[in-house]
């Protein structure tokens, strides 16, 4: 596998993060290296961007890029040959499928996540995802009736799992399970152990706005997270979360849309109606340690709403929110209003 090197200008923010701490920089020994070594590839449909600032091996990025491809694999909607997922999907109404330990372990945290919401998120969503096609060049606004008949094929209560051997069957006809909210949290979670077991102390792994950071900065400071402005070009941050061993994960409305007359349609779609989401939340971002979590988490509060969300979040242990809606007011979790950083005045922190 060829992974092409790139210096997105994703990446130059990032390179740019250890000099955010410039003042306590000042005041600490030189680090043995700022300069990191990056690489960047296209995998899990988003590009994902690598950079380790102590063992600068290629090798080490390379063996995260297969783990991520390998999980890519058996994950994808888009691969028949190799996805588990589509195995699973096509067998709906007739019977279970084996998966591997992997998959299995996506799948039920899917769940998880559907029970906790009681069906807003629902990892069973993949039939109605397949009709907007959103983040395709086929996207476009399906007709009502077949939504609205659509709908009915999403219901997690639907996906059996058994864990003993690592099967799952759904159990009607035409219904689709669909990984896209949650499965990128995972791989990044599985890159970070690679590099940690590899030795790397000091790293950051960006997959399309899942961040996961390896250690604190070379510094010794914590890393600088920028959290993306909804409404401005990527790379233009509203605030800042400091993060070492976590990881800072954002679903945002702006993320992947498609227009028809004038109307905006995103992919974070309400099972119940099978239309995109629409409470007013424009991006949830989530500071937790397992970035599968965030992911989950960040889709989840991004369908539940603020208040339901912020709800939810104050509940959980190590884990912390930022929601911005469209009258572009910003929600901070209690655990994170002493050292989030608003940076754009465009934005009224509200509580
Ligand atoms: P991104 O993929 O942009 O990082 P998310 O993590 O929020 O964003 O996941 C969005 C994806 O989740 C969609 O593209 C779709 O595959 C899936 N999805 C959409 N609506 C739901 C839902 N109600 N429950 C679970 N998954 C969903
Ligand atoms: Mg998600």
């Amino acid at each position: 596998m060829i992974y092409k090197k790139r210096f997105a200008l994703l990446l130059a923010v990032l390179i740019l993060l250890p000099m955010l701490s410039g003042c306590e920089a000042a005041e600490t020994p030189a680090p043995a290296s700022t300069q990191p070594l990056s690489k960047s590839a296209f995998l899990l449909g988003t590009y994902v961007d690598i950079s380790l600032f102590d063992k600068l091996d290629e090798k080490i990025i390379d063996k995260a890029f297969d783990r991520i491809a390998e999980i890519e694999a058996k994950m994808t909607i888009n691969n028949a040959e190799t996805s588990e997922i589509i195995k699973l999907n096509e067998a709906s109404g007739t019977g279970a499928v084996k998966l591997s330990p992997d998959t299995y372990l996506v799948v039920e945290r899917g769940k998880y996540y559907s029970e906790l919401t009681e069906g807003k998120f629902d990892i069973t969503v993949g039939s109605i995802v397949k009709l907007w096609n959103i983040g395709t060049d086929y996207a476009a606004v399906p007709e009502d009736k077949v939504i609205r008949d659509t709908v009915k094929l999403v219901d997690y209560q639907k996906l059996q799992l058994k864990a003993a051997d690592h099967s799952a069957m759904l159990q009607e006809a035409g219904m689709k399970v669909d990984l896209g909210a949650i499965a990128k949290g995972y791989a990044a979670d599985e890159a970070g152990r690679i590099l940690r077991e590899e030795g790397v102390k000091h790293a950051i792994i960006n997959l399309g706005g899942n961040v996961l950071t390896v250690g604190g900065n070379p510094n010794g400071n914590q890393w600088k997270i920028g959290i993306q402005d909804p409404f401005n070009p990527r790379g233009d941050y509203l605030g800042i979360v400091p993060s070492q061993d976590k990881t800072v994960v954002t679903s945002g409305t702006y993320e992947r849309y498609f227009e028809q007359n004038g109307k905006k349609y995103h992919h974070i779609l309400n099972p119940e109606t099978g239309y995109p989401v629409e409470n007013n939340l424009h991006s949830v971002s989530i500071v937790t340690e397992k970035s599968i979590d965030g992911d989950g988490l960040s889709t989840t509060c991004l369908l539940l709403g603020v208040e339901e969300g912020m709800k939810l979040i104050e509940k959980l242990d190590h884990v912390e929110a930022i929601f911005v809606t469209g009258d572009k007011k910003v929600y901070v979790s209690s655990g994170l209003k002493d050292i989030f950083l608003q940076t754009s005045s465009d934005f009224t922190i509200v509580n």
